[in-house]
């Protein structure tokens, strides 16, 4: 395994599990990992460390009573793992549209959406809402949806840990907020991702069904469906670690994002991902780029290519990929430009001076004649 960027504490914290004979899922670890988070939290929050975002987002909804049938709104514009849980349980996902400040959960088209499902039988069961690339959604807009229709929005902040709307965390405006700390997030356990909640006995009850939901008794005894979803305390002691430099990384984001800035300033053909007034603070987890054409964006991902530089076009959305094209979707091809014109470009925390000059190469011959 390697770490894009390690604080150093990492080894320490595994000795320590080894030593003490703790390389269990759970232990001592897992509950300081959890500590940390929430106090990250300003102590408003009940968080659960899992083995991923993905089972976090899946607990988050079997604690709703998603059952199959149920439906259940998704933002289009996301990574598959925000949408994959919603056929776990056999329920039916509705995918919505972005709009075109945040990339992401489009306010109108929710409502739309919402509307429409009510007329046609069934009121939507739950929310997800994304903060694609770290950018928040627009907080207000949607939660003032949720709250119109008492539908719970379960807060997909995997990719934001660090970011913040009306400096209030991303992650904790939900009635559960997800988090995950995959190797390719801000910081990283290996593997892992948290579910965040509003009370002590939700984490309980998210506890008691990350444990193989086992029953109060002193032999083996369960009544509902148990799940292997807890975090390791190994892995707990690597995210120890890491979140001493959690801070350190999203300065460095940022600071790719102010590079990103300055070598995209004047070209006019290009609009860089950015945050759209003082209330959105993103942590820039990836910098992105819209461009005019798809040819375009082709020929620039080809020009990184051709220098070794890595780029990527933008998350393709999920109503257009073949497991979830046949599911409702509202929208106005919005996700759909985004994909077919963006550009992710090279975003980690340990971009180096000599990575920079060789982007900045690429880029001044790419548009020397824009
Ligand atoms: C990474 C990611 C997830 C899933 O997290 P894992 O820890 O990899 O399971 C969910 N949603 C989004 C938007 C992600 O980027």
């Amino acid at each position: 395994m390697s770490l894009s960027q390690e604080s150093g504490f990492e080894q320490e914290y595994i000795q320590s599990a080894l030593k003490s004979n703790w390389i269990t899922s759970g232990g001592p670890h897992v509950n300081e990992f959890e500590e940390v988070l929430q106090n990250y939290f300003e102590k408003k929050s009940y968080i659960t460390a899992l083995n991923s975002g993905t089972s976090a987002i899946h607990l988050a909804l079997i604690l709703l009573g998603i059952k199959e049938g149920d439906e259940v709104i998704c933002q289009s514009m996301t990574f598959s793992a925000s949408a994959n849980p919603i056929l776990y349980q056999n329920a039916i996902p509705v995918f919505v549209d972005s709009e075109i400040d945040t990339w992401n959960i489009c306010p109108e088209q929710l409502d739309i959406a919402i509307k429409d499902r009510i007329r046609k039988g069934k009121k939507p069961k739950a929310i997800i809402a994304v903060h694609l690339y770290g950018m928040p959604y627009k907080v207000a807009e949607v939660h003032a949806i949720s709250e119109k229709y008492k539908i719970p929005v379960i807060e997909d902040s995997a990719e934001a840990l660090g970011s913040s709307y009306k400096g209030k965390k991303c992650g904790s405006f939900g009635t559960f907020g997800i988090i995950s700390f995959n190797g390719n997030k801000i910081i990283t356990t290996s593997s892992g991702g948290a579910l965040i909640a509003n009370s002590i006995e939700t984490k309980e009850e998210v506890i008691f069904y990350a444990t193989q939901s086992k029953d109060n008794a002193v032999h083996y005894q369960h009544s509902k469906i148990g799940y292997n979803y807890r975090m390791s305390n190994i892995c707990a002691g690597i995210g120890l670690g890491q979140m001493k430099i959690l801070e350190e990384n999203i300065n460095l984001r940022r600071k790719n994002h102010f590079f990103y800035k300055e070598i995209f300033k004047g070209i006019k053909n290009v609009e860089l991902f950015d945050n759209l007034n003082e209330d959105f603070f993103s942590n820039y987890w990836l910098n992105t780029i819209v461009l005019k054409t798809k040819k375009s964006r082709e020929n620039l991902r080809l020009a990184f290519d051709e220098a070794n530089i890595e780029s990527r076009p933008l998350w393709k959305p999920m109503h257009l990929q073949p497991l979830f094209e046949n599911y409702p979707y509202y929208g106005l091809k919005i996700s759909e430009k985004l994909f077919e014109n963006g550009l992710c470009l090279p975003s980690g925390s340990n971009l180096t001076n000599e990575d920079k000059i060789r982007i900045r190469g690429v880029v001044d011959n790419f548009f020397k004649n824009d």
